[in-house]
């Protein structure tokens, strides 16, 4: 990697441009980074006829990690099959870069715990990961309809276990480094029913000893949707197979109970760039106001940081920034009066309703002290 990392910025449409220029300043003040903005998405289809060039694409795969926003809105939805749209772009992306392994973090900041569907003793202190495998299963396998019968076959090979193991493990070792909590990878599966869990739990065993400084435990994916809300906190890792963890993921988003700040990270192969990007999409409802909350994109930047740049201590330093922000009581508007969330403890301090410039420049204060 160069000394300057490189980054494509893939701003998209909506609020994406605006997150995604925030989510710079917030990286300019940790260090140097080489920027190139691309156009992806909707814009792209506006300016390109197509979700995503093969110049683009070329170029997410030349550089050290890439950056997105978010992409879509009611401009580009179309009834017409044939008509291009900008989620092409995102599995584009997904396909050309070989993004086998989607991670999701869900560590609910401690102002906002009250925003969770969860009762506050249940959610305090999780701190968890979803890895998923993204690009092989019952989503990719021969599927058909014979007249009243229809199917979809879930298939996965041993090297496609492996190496998605192999993510959760690496995964798990980088958060538990210098930590005094030894980490530990639970992976999900159905092997009492099925023969691909089965294969999936054989090839994850026989990973593990590779990581002898990380535990392993095994969960049915029907306890584990069970313990992810009876004691979420409980979780280090969790690592899943494409629609155990389609679903899994989602779960566990939900415990946070604020859409705004769930970031995502979605890797292939080791030394192969990643793609950084929130979890929610390109609000067109509010783009263009400056009241978008950019603390999803500045905690994709994290894991970026993290897990696609080896730059742990930066990482750190963008979370604890936002936590301290959020503890100082500065809410963008989606995180405002949360009406679920209960009232508020007598010794925290008011909420300040901010913009998207307003928060940028308070965790760039966090930053500097
Ligand atoms: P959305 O996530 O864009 O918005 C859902 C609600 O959450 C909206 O009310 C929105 O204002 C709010 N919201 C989302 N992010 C916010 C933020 N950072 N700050 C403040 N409020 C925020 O989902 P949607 O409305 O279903 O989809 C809108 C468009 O985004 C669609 O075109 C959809 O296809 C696209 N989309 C893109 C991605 C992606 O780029 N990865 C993901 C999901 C949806």
């Amino acid at each position: 990697m160069s000394e300057t990392p490189r980054i494509v910025v893939l701003p998209g449409d909506g609020i994406g441009p605006e997150i995604v220029a925030a989510t710079t300043r917030v990286l300019d003040a940790l260090g140097q980074f080489a920027y190139e903005e691309r156009l992806m998405g909707g814009c792209s289809i506006d300016a390109h006829g197509t979700a995503l060039t093969d110049e683009v694409l070329t170029a997410c795969k030349a550089a050290d990690a890439v950056l997105l926003g978010a992409v879509g809105g009611p401009k580009w939805d179309t009834t017409n099959p044939d008509a291009p749209r900008p989620e092409q772009g995102l599995l584009g992306l997904r396909k050309g870069m070989g993004l086998y392994a989607n991670l999701r973090p869900v560590r609910p900041s401690p102002a906002l715990v009250g925003a969770s569907p969860l009762r506050q003793d249940r959610i305090a202190g999780t701190d968890l990961l979803v890895v998923r495998e993204l690009t092989g299963g019952i989503y990719f396998g021969d599927s058909g309809r014979d007249g009243d019968v229809a199917h979809d076959t879930c298939e996965y090979s041993a090297a496609e276990v492996e190496r998605i193991a192999r993510t959760a493990f690496e995964a798990a070792r980088r958060r538990g480094a210098g930590s005094d909590r030894k980490p530990r990878v639970t992976s999900v599966d159905k092997a009492n029913v099925l023969e691909t869990s089965r294969l999936w739990r054989e090839v994850v065993t026989r990973v593990a000893p590779d990581y002898a400084d990380v535990e392993l435990d095994h969960l049915l994916v029907d306890n584990a949707a069970m313990q992810l809300v009876s004691r979420p906190a409980e979780f280090d890792v969790i690592v899943a197979e494409n629609l155990f963890g389609d679903i899994l993921s989602d779960e566990a988003a939900m415990l946070t109970g604020s859409l705004g700040m769930l970031p995502s990270a979605s890797l292939g192969a080791a030394g192969d760039p990643g793609l950084f990007e929130p979890v929610h999409g390109s609000a067109p409802d509010i783009a263009g106001q400056g009241v978008a909350n950019p603390l999803a994109t500045f905690l994709s930047a994290a894991l970026m940081l993290r897990h696609g740049l080896g730059r742990a201590a930066d990482a750190e330093r963008i979370e604890a920034a936002v936590d301290a922000v959020l503890a100082r009581g500065l809410r963008t508007p989606d995180l405002a009066g949360d009406p679920v969330a209960p009232a508020s403890d007598p010794g925290s301090p008011e909420e300040t309703r901010v913009g998207t410039e307003e928060m940028t420049d308070a965790v760039l204060a966090e930053l500097a002290a």
